[in-house]
């Protein structure tokens, strides 16, 4: 079945294959007579949905036992206020200011705790990520926060830096939500990390969030029963009720990943759409990309015409090609194409096709 390619930033495509399974088992999960959205979440049929999506995740990312997988709802801005509230004390928290989540992050943060701006690329309007070296964390911060794919801006930390060898003991807290499952985390180098569901996982409404067994146990008594990581570990994410229908579309997006390869070839695949769409763009006199090669991001990539003139009509004729939602966000403007897991290759050489035909059309 051929349908558009969609670039959306999130929520974002998902692989067709696992639409179509989820349409075929709509009105009767494995012969229990019931969808997955009618069933309790306290039945062994959802308890096996549950328990199958977090093995194949815990698998997909080899997720040591001493971290703990929770499915939570709230999305990235109810993580920004949940680590601070689960992790902060109360005391210092040094944030790495890297484009607009990380930005939107230590607001969120300074409800809850004394926040200091460990580095920020603002000034250079958000172009390159702050080199690690770089960041001053304070000696008594409780953490240090990052967004490692920043989605608007398009910039990606493509290393999370060693703390430890950076002279800090605190524990590095990731926002990963937009390249998620795209590569490797190496799980020596932090302490937690979250990520929305809407990017590279499916429905929003789920979040995500690896949280290390040490750092169970600190949430200020303020913190809400629903989003108490110690709480919702010992309840296996079932405080309340979960997400369901969400964890069972990332359970089927999670299998999907595992029949391509897993992440390596998620990895793989990622490098080689974001090539074919970086070096094009680079080579072009007509479009640009403004990210500094070190930094640019593999998931999203924003770029500009010249003359910003033709935007509308670029994207009236994308659109008419069968590539969707390309619009840049308000914030920055131009374009981006948003090229996550589920993208396959030929989109992105629809995309380049695209941008070469606009360009000679001139
Ligand atoms: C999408 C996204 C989030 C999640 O945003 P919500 O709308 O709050 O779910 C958080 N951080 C980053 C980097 C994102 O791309």
């Amino acid at each position: 079945m051929h349908r558009p390619y969609n670039f959306s930033a999130g929520p974002a495509a998902l692989p067709t294959e696992v639409l179509q399974q989820a349409a075929a088992e709509m009105l009767d999960w494995h012969g229990t007579g019931l969808g997955v959205m009618e069933m309790s979440h306290r039945s062994s049929a959802f308890g096996e949905i549950l328990d199958h999506a977090q093995s194949t995740l815990r698998r997909l990312l080899a997720v040591p036992d001493d971290v703990h997988i929770l499915f939570v709802q709230g999305g990235g801005l109810g993580e920004n206020a949940a680590v601070p509230l689960n992790l902060s004390r109360g005391g210092a928290v040094d944030v790495v200011v890297s484009g607009a989540w990380s930005a939107k992050s230590a607001q969120e943060a300074a409800r809850y705790a004394d926040v200091a701006i460990a580095a920020s690329s603002k000034n250079s309007g958000y172009c390159a990520m702050p080199d690690p070296a770089s960041w001053r964390i304070r000696p008594d911060a409780a953490y240090v926060h990052v967004c490692s794919n920043e989605t608007i801006h398009g910039v990606e930390l493509a290393d999370w830096p060693d703390l430890a060898a950076l002279g800090s003991a605190a524990p590095l807290v990731v926002d990963c939500s937009s390249h998620i499952l795209s590569r490797p985390m190496d799980w020596s180098r932090i302490g937690l990390a979250f990520a929305g569901a809407q990017k590279n996982i499916g429905p929003a409404g789920l979040t995500l969030v690896f949280v290390k067994d040490s750092l169970l146990g600190r949430a200020l008594p303020i913190c809400p029963q629903v989003w108490n990581y110690t709480e919702l570990a010992a309840q296996q994410s079932m405080v309340n009720t979960p997400p369901t229908y969400a964890i069972y579309m990332a359970g089927l997006v999670f299998d999907w990943i595992e029949r391509q390869g897993g992440v390596p070839a998620m990895q793989a695949a990622a490098q080689e759409r974001a090539a074919l769409l970086y070096d094009y763009l680079d080579a072009s006199d007509f479009y640009e990309n403004r990210v500094a090669p070190g930094s640019r991001s593999l998931m999203n990539v924003p770029f500009f015409l010249k003359d910003e003139s033709r935007n509308a009509d670029f994207l009236a004729q994308a659109q008419s090609r069968g590539l969707l939602q390309l619009k840049g966000h308000k914030s920055v403007g131009g374009m981006r194409a948003s090229i996550y897991n589920a993208m396959p290759l030929a989109g992105v050489q629809a995309l380049v096709d695209f941008l070469r035909d606009f360009e000679r059309g001139q």
